[in-house]
C-alpha cells in the first residue's frame, strides 16, 4: 500500500500525548522501526498520512521516521502496517 504525507499536521495533538503514542494504541501493534518499505531508521514519530487512492480521503497514522515524516511523494508501507485513523472523535476522545 502506497501513502503520502499530508503536511503542516504535526503540531496537532491528541489525548493519547503523542501521535505514536496513539498508533500504539489503536492498532494492536507495535513498532520500534519507521514502516516505510526498506527503511529501519528508529526516530519514528506518528505521521499523518493519506491513502494513496483518490476514493480515499482519510488521514491516518503510521510510524515514520523524520526523514519519510518530511518524505515528499508516495511512500511504500511495510506489508501488513495497520493504518489507525487520525479522526479523534472515532478513537481517543
Ligand atoms: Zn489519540
Ligand atoms: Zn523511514
Amino acid at each position: 500500500m502506497k501513502v503520502k504525507n499530508i503536511n503542516g499536521t504535526s503540531q496537532n495533538r491528541c489525548t493519547c500525548g503523542s501521535w505514536i503514542q496513539h498508533w500504539r494504541n489503536f492498532s494492536q501493534q507495535t513498532a520500534t522501526v519507521c514502516r516505510a518499505k526498506g527503511c529501519s531508521r528508529n526516530d519514528i514519530v506518528g505521521a499523518h498520512v493519506q491513502i494513496d487512492k483518490t476514493y480515499d480521503n482519510h488521514w491516518y497514522i503510521v510510524p515514520f521516521c523524520h526523514l519519510h515524516n518530511s518524505a515528499k511523494g508516495k511512500i511504500e508501507l511495510v506489508a501488513g502496517t495497520n493504518l489507525v485513523s487520525a479522526n479523534k472523535s472515532k478513537t481517543c476522545e
